[in-house]
């Protein structure tokens, strides 16, 4: 199970790692998106005392955003620099609730024995070989009655040209060679994982950008960028 890892996929968050919190930099996508997603998952679950499990955390950007309601989180990532940039941020802001791990979920949840109320997998599932492999290790995660958010990308013609050609090539909104099309998941791929191990859909949302106040907001639409809440029966 220790191998759910690209390389590749590791090395290119490697590689921008200092940008995290440049707000105008490669991430600043995920700095717009943040308030967006962050309000969603307070709409469906409470997160005061609650502990959180962010799952390929990045420079840390939703993670702290939790740490301000939750009582604790854990947070995961596979690079090594995003974890130290995410690590140095938290101490310039004084945070004392979050604890970075440099390492993968399904690893993770081996040595663990802690389950978590409300997990979230961010941006993330279209960066691993198995997206079906963190639906199975975040179901073992999560307790019973606890909620796991996931926002990725959805797979056909239109997602290509709004999320590649669009947001890479057009927009800039993204470096491009962020994404790789056939790493695209559609939202009943991942309903059909989930259900096998126990996780049921709450609520499927769509997520649209707009270039002229570049805002995103939810919308009906989840034919691109899609946000789910799921929870553990
Ligand atoms: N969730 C964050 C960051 C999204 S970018 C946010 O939305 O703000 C995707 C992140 O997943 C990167 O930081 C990358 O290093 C990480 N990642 C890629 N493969 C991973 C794996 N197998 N396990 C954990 N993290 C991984």
């Amino acid at each position: 199970m220790k191998d759910n890892i690209s390389e590749e996929e590791v090395r290119k968050f490697n590689k921008l790692a200092l940008e995290w919190w440049d707000l105008d930099g490669s991430f600043s996508a995920l700095h717009a998106l943040n308030p967006l997603r962050f309000n969603y998952i307070k709409n469906w679950t409470e997160l005061k005392n609650k502990k959180c499990l962010d799952i390929g955390c990045g420079g840390g950007i939703l993670t702290e955003s939790l740490s301000k309601y939750a009582n604790h989180v854990d947070a995961l990532d596979m690079s090594s620099e995003a974890i130290s940039v995410a690590q140095n941020h938290q101490e310039l802001m004084a945070i004392k609730n979050i604890t970075y791990h440099q390492n993968n979920l399904e690893s993770f949840v081996e040595v663990t024995s802690e389950q978590y109320d409300v997990l979230t997998c961010m941006e993330m599932l279209e960066h691993v070989p198995s997206p079906e492999k963190i639906i199975e290790s975040s179901s073992k995660a999560v307790k019973v009655g606890g909620h796991l958010f996931i926002s990725t990308i959805n797979r056909n013609i239109k997602s290509y040209f709004m999320a590649i050609i669009g947001a890479e090539y057009i927009l800039k909104l993204l470096p491009q060679g962020t994404h790789e099309f056939d790493s695209f998941i559609k939202p009943s791929e991942i309903e059909k994982w989930s259900r096998n191990y126990g996780l049921n859909l709450i609520d499927l949302a769509g997520v649209i950008y707009n270039p002229i106040t570049k805002t995103f907001k939810l919308t009906d639409d989840v034919s691109v960028n899609y946000m789910m809440c799921l929870r553990k029966e």
